[in-house]
């Protein structure tokens, strides 16, 4: 499943292709859009920015397009008009002088105006998007410390895309092991100085994956461990996820895993000891 810094780099070639170009036809697969076409059509694409696992499509009018992909949905650039050969499903195609932007497969689609989105189903329920809304570390401690989300273990929270998105399970497991909580401990349980390392490492993280491309470690570490002869898949991209019995780069423990909510959860015994209420 692709997390937060993945969706932020599919969204990036988007809008590579679109941002700032005046948008010359549309193709919408879904007949209940189409009387959209006739506010769209000629208008520039001003950004194209992420929330969660959504992506939306902005409008220098302030129209925008939702795209969820769900488990399938995939985006094509090309150059203008060259179709993709695919067995795919195309859903919206959006096309101006140089790029067209294919998007098959998906199948939550919704055309919406900027002031009404958080009207949004899903839209509604997201927390701030790290990539693109770019929370910062006040506006993560203030929510760790809110009624909503206090209570909650980390493990199921740092999850919840209500809290923030774009954390998956492999950034779940090096932010808390970074952050030195276990995945039991509640946001009520931590210091005020720990719920700020936690939420600089939430921010820290996802920025270093999206710009390394999912190298988690530190870039001192990585280049030890690929001195070392490391492989990256194996032992130099993450400490702890993926890495069950192996030494944590920090202390030596062996990583411990998890089944927490039914998704395998790693942590370091060593740095992250269970919290002591
Ligand atoms: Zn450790």
């Amino acid at each position: 499943m692709p997390e937060g810094p993945e969706i932020r780099l599919a969204a990036d070639a988007v809008a590579d292709a679109l941002v700032g170009r005046e948008t010359r036809d549309i193709y919408f697969a879904f007949k209940r859009l189409r009387k959209y076409r006739r506010e769209l059509l000629g208008q520039p694409i001003s950004a194209v920015e992420t929330r969660g696992k959504a992506i939306l499509t902005c409008f220098d009018n302030d129209w925008v397009i939702y795209s969820h992909n769900q488990l399938y949905g995939r985006w094509y650039i090309t150059p203008a008009g060259k179709r993709v050969n695919t067995g795919r499903q195309l859903r919206l195609a959006l096309h101006n002088d140089e790029y067209s932007a294919w998007l098959y497969s998906a199948s939550e689609i919704d055309v919406l105006q900027r002031q009404n989105l958080q009207q949004h189903a899903f839209l509604a329920r997201i927390g701030p998007d790290l990539l693109s809304e770019r929370p910062g570390v006040e506006c993560i401690i203030e929510r760790l410390r809110s009624p909503e989300f206090r209570n909650r273990q980390l493990a199921g929270l740092l999850l919840d895309q209500g809290f923030v998105a774009g954390l998956g399970n492999y950034l779940r497991a090096e932010i808390l092991t970074l952050a030195k909580l276990h995945p039991s401990t509640k946001p009520r349980d931590c210091s005020a100085r720990e719920l700020r390392r936690l939420a600089r490492q939430i921010i820290d993280l996802t920025e270093r994956s999206y710009r390394t491309r999912g190298i988690i470690n530190p870039p001192g570490l990585v280049k030890r461990l690929k001195a070392e002869g490391k492989t990256r898949r194996e032992q130099y991209r993450f400490n702890t996820y993926g890495r069950e019995g192996q030494a944590c780069h920090y202390c030596g423990s062996a990583i411990a895993q998890n089944n927490a909510g039914g998704r395998k959860m790693y942590f370091c015994p060593g740095c992250q000891p269970p919290p002591k209420t």
